[in-house]
């Protein structure tokens, strides 16, 4: 993607090296009213539990990291500037979020989470929450690599945010209070879909600006796919759990950001009544 040079967000809180010390009240034992929206699978109930044992840590700011935290600036102010765009069009105002970044552990709205569970979404606060690192792991692990893998990341995460913004998030998450978590996680799906959806129609008007290079679009539907529910068990446990699904399959996730990507708008997002998404 072509970055250098152009307007970063001034919506960064820079938490790196300061650890899950409270910038926020609440805290472990404080009310959380919100649940985590995290990008990977897994128990939402466990993230608050999942911090590192060491976290005083001190955190030293890499070549890369530096060169990371201005990248993922730039793909901020881009997503504001298309948000901001497609609600206006909508009739709607756009409100900003705020990308945290953080090195080991971080305090939400949504209480404290290590970097473990990967970058999350807390409606609570409507803040993204990454550590550069998971850089490195999508490279890595999840053999997806290249700064548009990442820019899919920031997107998805935004898209979460957009939904907090339509009004999604506050139907879907009550659901988990009055369905078994097997029934819930049909709509943690269609939910974590829409945020595909919405990351691909980022994607659409980042390539109408002219940003997008070759082997970018790829660069995103690998990443897509490597997250896939399916994926992602099936490395980890050998098996898949269809039930267990929270973000979808490999195939969904891909598909999903690719409809998003050609359509550019909202309304061709609607996973939630979709017969089979
Ligand atoms: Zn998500």
């Amino acid at each position: 993607m072509q970055w250098k040079g152009r307007r970063a967000s001034s919506n960064v809180e820079d938490r790196r090296g300061m650890g899950g010390k409270g910038l926020i009240g609440g805290g472990i034992g404080g009310l959380v009213l919100f649940l985590v929206i995290a990008f990977l699978g897994g128990d939402p109930g466990q993230i608050l539990n999942s911090l590192p044992a060491d976290n005083t840590a001190t955190y030293e700011e890499t070549d890369q990291d530096r060169e990371l935290s201005q990248f993922v600036s730039v793909v901020l102010a881009d997503t504001e500037d298309v948000w901001s765009d497609v609600f206006r069009k909508e009739g709607l105002v756009y409100k900003e979020p705020t990308l945290v970044l953080y090195s080991g552990s971080v305090q939400s709205a949504c209480g404290t989470a290590g970097s473990s569970v990967g970058p999350f979404y807390c409606p609570g606060d409507q803040k993204l929450y990454i550590d550069l690192s998971f850089y490195e792991e999508l490279n890595r692990k999840f053999k997806a690599p290249g700064d548009f893998a990442m820019a899919y990341v920031i997107a998805h995460e935004v898209g979460h945010h957009v939904q907090t913004l339509l009004g999604t998030t506050e139907k879907i998450m009550p659901l988990r209070q009055r369905m078994s978590e097997k029934e819930f996680n049909k709509y943690l799906v269609r939910f974590e879909l829409q945020a595909d959806y919405y990351a691909g129609v980022w994607a659409h008007h980042a390539q109408g600006m002219g940003v997008l290079e070759e082997g970018d679009l790829e660069e995103a539907l690998t990443a897509a796919s490597a997250v896939g529910d399916d994926t992602i068990q099936k490395r980890a446990q050998g098996y898949v759990v269809p039930e267990s699904f929270t973000h979808g399959t490999s195939e969904q996730r891909k598909s999903w950001f690719y409809k998003g990507f050609q359509a550019g708008d909202i309304k061709s997002g609607d996973t939630f009544n979709t017969r089979s998404p």
